[in-house]
């Protein structure tokens, strides 16, 4: 059977691991001269999005066959809104390395694969492809083959500018930061790759690119943050809802079929898991469509939860970053078992009132 995949970030590289288990060789088409992103930067795999899964790495690893070796293990968060503080701690999740490093996640990727032909330097055109192939997967991370399907419903728009900062970091810890002045209803974050450089991401929702900068001095100044800044990166982040995920012989995989959740803009174990689905079902391992329905399910969620975070002011983030703070509520989010994340709605809901 001749599969090809459009993209060889983190969904492109599961789906060709996962044929070549099922003794595919996919050819993969990847529009740069190497994998990974421009830009280096410390991903979070945020365990409270993914209950009941209890550690996602090592349920990767039995469950879809994805070896990663995070940067480290995720044990503190931060949160500051305008006028409250507080942290949290247990084992939240995972940190990972994004970019074109061997050890960045798509490099320990791409370092699995046997069989699989990559072709860099080349722009595919899906159309023309399906003609070609028995199967194309788009994991080309952007919407355009769904829009061109007819499949793709904007859900949101941010702008996001981060940097690669040094100082002095603890490799266990996150920071984030509310504030409506400099993030609207974005946030910004900070995690770190070691004791001495982190990665330091503004999210504004809504703004356009000539916008950006003004707001990206403006958190610095109002946190007073002093790091030096080694490198500076921006880049658009668009959430779309898709529907049909699959046309013909045409299967949306990752960003390309919506898996960007709009609440946070978290993806990596969605894009992981799609790419592993759509090699499945190529090798005849049931239906694209039903398999991704509990992923489909969580983009909902998260989709409602977003448009609750958009009516929120300061005062609100004032009570939303206490309220997750208070002892007893923080150990039920953190350290229970529960699907916090489906039932953050009604607390959202409680804080606006
Ligand atoms: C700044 C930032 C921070 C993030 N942080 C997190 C985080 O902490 N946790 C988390 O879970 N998620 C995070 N995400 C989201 C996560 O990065 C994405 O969900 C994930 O990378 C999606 O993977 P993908 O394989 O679908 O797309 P991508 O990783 O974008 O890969 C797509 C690939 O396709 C290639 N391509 C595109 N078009 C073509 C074409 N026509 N022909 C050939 N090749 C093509 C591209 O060059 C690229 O290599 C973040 C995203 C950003 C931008």
């Amino acid at each position: 059977m001749r599969v090809a995949i459009i993209g060889a970030g983190v969904s492109g590289l599961a789906c060709a691991n996962e044929l070549e288990r099922h003794g595919i060789a996919p050819d993969v088409f990847e529009d740069r001269w190497r994998c990974g992103e421009l830009f280096p930067h410390v991903g979070v795999l945020l365990q409270i999005m993914h209950r009941p899964v209890k550690d996602l790495v090592q349920d990767l690893q039995e469950n879809y066959d994805i070896h990663i070796k995070p940067l480290g293990k995720l044990k503190k968060i931060t949160m500051y809104a305008p006028k409250t503080s507080g942290t949290v701690y247990g084992d939240l999740g995972h940190l990972i390395k994004l970019g074109q490093s061997e050890d960045s996640i798509t490099g320990q990727l791409l370092g699995r694969l046997k069989k699989t032909v990559i072709n860099y330097n080349c722009r595919a055109d899906f159309l023309q492809l399906a003609r070609a192939y028995d199967y194309v997967v788009v994991a080309s991370g952007n919407q355009q083959a769904a829009r061109v399907l007819g499949c793709w419903e904007d859900l949101n728009k941010s702008w996001v500018m981060g940097a690669v900062v040094l100082g002095s970091f603890d490799p266990a810890a996150m920071m984030m930061w509310v504030n409506t002045g400099y993030a609207r209803n974005g946030y910004a974050y900070l995690t770190p790759f070691d004791q001495n450089s982190a990665s330091l991401v503004l999210v504004v929702t809504d703004v356009a690119r000539d916008e950006i900068y003004s707001y990206w001095e403006k958190f610095w100044r109002v946190e007073k943050l002093s790091y030096k800044v080694a490198e500076l990166w921006d880049l658009e982040h668009v959430a779309g809802f898709v529907y049909p995920h699959q046309v013909d012989n045409i299967i949306l995989a990752g960003n390309a079929g919506g898996f960007l959740e709009s609440f946070l803009g978290f993806g990596h174990v969605k894009a992981l898991r799609s790419g592993v689905y759509a090699a499945r079902s190529i090798a005849g391992g049931g239906k694209y469509e039903e398999s991704i329905e509990q992923l489909q399910e969580n983009i909902r969620v998260s989709s409602t939860l977003r448009k609750q975070l958009d009516r929120l002011k300061n005062e609100d983030y004032d009570h939303l970053v206490a309220f997750l703070t208070t002892p007893g509520i923080k150990q039920l989010f953190y350290n229970t078992n529960l699907d916090m994340f489906k039932l953050m709605g009604k607390m959202l809901d409680m804080i606006k009132k």
